[in-house]
């Protein structure tokens, strides 16, 4: 059996972020993840400035590709509305694995399936054993599933679905683009140029709402698709990969002894914007902190609102779940 004083299921954004601050306070990790990096992750990429200063992260020092936007475009039926703003954006292939071997912790390749309480600790498909456990592995966590199921329940009215596409293009709009409620959409679909000639282009929207209309996303990434070949000229080259996740619902701590809920894993994203890199990053550090200095693990300082938690984001907010909480 190996030992480590702590185990971090899922090598993702929240689970890298925790590793390495947990490496820097001299604690001994061991990273598990059931991919081999690097890894495809369904993902639009979009990172914001909050997330270069957690990470304390320096584009200039960054090996792969990186993009800065000065506008984001908010499209709202014939209402174009251009926002400066200095946003960013990554290839989640690339960004991803580069956090993690950062981080300097160990990793293997293993897919997590059982997860008991022994003692004060943890032991992972009796071949691992842990005193703290952190649950980073994204919405299928299996942390989540053996020790959260009923104090962080999943709640479906706040379960999104995506079909999303990365793909080389050679785009000529260097700026972010997003197109809320169109056709009826509970949701928002997305334009994001990427570095080094790569596009991401997708659509995601609130899973029981849509449902609730008796509708399919494809139906609608269908209208996305030929708007962008009719208006754009970007030609879709392949068919668009699914994944779900959860927005931000009302559990404030997500802790259980030393166990640990982070990231998509605790269902983090933003309620405005879905955005999860962010929330995933800042829960992973502060999981490390509750344990390197025994502080509370809330979530206080996760942020759930992209657009500041004003009026904006309330109305979003409302618009996406219709006030399901
Ligand atoms: C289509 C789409 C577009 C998005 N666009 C954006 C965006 O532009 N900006 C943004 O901020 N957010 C975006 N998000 C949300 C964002 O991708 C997630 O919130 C974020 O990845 C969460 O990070 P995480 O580390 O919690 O989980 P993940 O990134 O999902 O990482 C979880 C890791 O756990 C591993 N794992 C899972 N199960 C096991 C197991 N049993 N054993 C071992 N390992 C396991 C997985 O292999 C994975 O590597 C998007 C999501 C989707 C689906």
């Amino acid at each position: 059996m190996r030992s480590a004083e702590v185990i971090v299921v899922g090598g993702g954004p929240a689970g890298s972020a925790a590793a390495r601050a947990l490496v820097r306070s001299g604690a001994e990790v061991l990273v598990l993840d059931r991919e081999r990096f690097p890894r495809h992750k369904l993902c639009a990429g979009w990172i914001t400035p909050e997330v270069l200063t957690d990470l304390e992260l320096d584009p200039a020092d960054y090996p792969h590709g990186f993009l800065s936007f000065r506008r984001l475009h908010f499209h709202l039926k014939s209402l174009h509305l251009p926002v400066a703003a200095l946003q960013h954006s990554i290839r989640r292939f690339e960004f991803d694995a580069w956090l993690l071997e950062r981080s300097g912790a160990p990793s293997l390749q293993h897919n997590v399936r059982h997860i008991e309480r022994d003692g004060d600790g943890f032991v992972i498909d009796e071949e691992f054993r842990c005193r703290y456990l952190i649950g980073a592995g994204g919405t299928s966590c299996p942390v989540q599933r053996a020790l959260f199921r009923e104090s962080a329940p999943r709640v479906r009215a706040l379960q999104t679905v995506t079909l999303e596409l990365e793909f080389e293009h050679d785009w000529q709009d260097p700026d972010c683009h997003l197109w809320f409620f169109e056709a009826g959409l509970p949701g928002y679909s997305w334009y994001v140029p990427k570095a080094r000639g790569w596009l991401n282009i997708g659509i995601g929207a609130m899973a029981r709402r849509l449902k609730d209309r008796g509708e399919d996303l494809h139906q609608h990434w269908e209208r996305l698709r030929s708007r962008l070949e009719r208006r754009l000229r970007i030609r879709v080259p392949d068919e668009p990969g699914g994944y779900s996740y959860y927005v931000r619902g009302p559990v404030e701590t997500v802790r259980s002894g030393g166990a640990f809920l982070t990231g998509d894993a605790a269902g983090l994203a933003t309620r405005d914007l879905c955005e999860g890199i962010g929330p995933a990053i800042r829960s992973g550090q502060r999981a490390a902190d509750a344990i390197v200095h025994g502080s509370d693990f809330d979530l206080h300082a996760v942020t759930g609102a992209s657009l500041g938690g004003g009026l904006m984001t309330r109305w979003m907010d409302w618009a996406f779940t219709r006030g399901a909480h």
